[in-house]
């Protein structure tokens, strides 16, 4: 992950770990004045002599969400645990039994009566909405 930054840099040397110091891209650097470090998996730096942040980056053509990059998979992940698989499949089995429990009463030719027709129809939305739920357009 720090290696984003410091592949892009002159002069890194590595002074502990996770901790490096660099020629600074954003000024006419003598003596390495850019201290980057790693910390909880967040790069951080730093030039002595006063350059902004941004403006290191802009130096390497980087950006702060090239080094920050937001976790979809994360996000998605605790998304995804506010919900209880083994709930949502007997959830799912329950809707997806009430349509086929209509489709062998229609197939038998036994109509089915308006409240259970509205249940068939609800059951649907649900799915639909589990779907969606999941990023899946039906
Ligand atoms: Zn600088």
């Amino acid at each position: 992950m720090i290696e984003k930054l410091t592949s892009r840099l002159d002069g890194v040397k590595r002074t502990g770990p996770g901790r490096f110091v660099a020629i600074c891209p954003a000024h006419d650097d003598k003596n390495p004045s850019l201290v980057v470090t790693e910390k909880d998996e967040k790069i951080l730096f730093h030039c002595f002599s006063g350059c902004p942040p941004a403006e290191v980056l802009a130096a390497v053509a980087l950006t702060f969400a090239d080094l920050y990059p937001e976790r979809p998979t994360y996000t998605k992940g605790r998304r995804a645990a506010q919900f209880n698989p083994y709930d949502v499949l007997k959830a799912l089995a329950r809707e997806s039994g009430i349509v086929t429990l209509a489709a062998a009463q229609v197939s038998t030719g036994h109509p089915l009566t308006t409240a259970d027709a509205d249940r068939v129809a609800l059951a649907h939305e649900r799915l639909r909405d589990a779907a969606l739920l999941m990023g899946i357009r039906l």
